[in-house]
């Protein structure tokens, strides 16, 4: 038998994003509620610029991030009143795998 635990978020348990930068490691987390995407174009400490581009016409990913994290708001507005909405919506994610003791 095979036991899976299930791991919930409520959109309202979503506060921030964090980034890791991929050349230095340095940590930053950018607060939902108050997105400004200036904070990620690129690493705090070492420069490195952040975002993928396939073309320079393209929106770069700043862009893709505040594009999420404007759904993930009108989700949480629209879903706010189980009632209203006719259903709870939660994101599930992945359990983490962790080795037997
Ligand atoms: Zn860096």
């Amino acid at each position: 038998m095979t036991k899976r635990n299930r791991i919930s978020i409520d959109l309202s348990d979503l506060i921030g994003l964090n980034f890791e930068c991929s050349k230095c490691g340095t940590s930053v987390t950018v607060p939902i509620a108050s997105l400004d995407v200036r904070m990620i174009e690129q690493c705090p400490n070492c420069k490195q610029g952040w975002g993928a581009q396939i073309h320079k016409a393209l929106s770069p990913t700043p862009n893709h991030v505040r594009s999420v994290v404007d759904g993930l708001q009108a989700l949480k507005q629209a879903t706010s009143d189980k009632n209203a909405a006719g259903f709870t919506l939660t994101l599930e994610v992945a359990p983490s795998v962790t080795a037997p003791d």
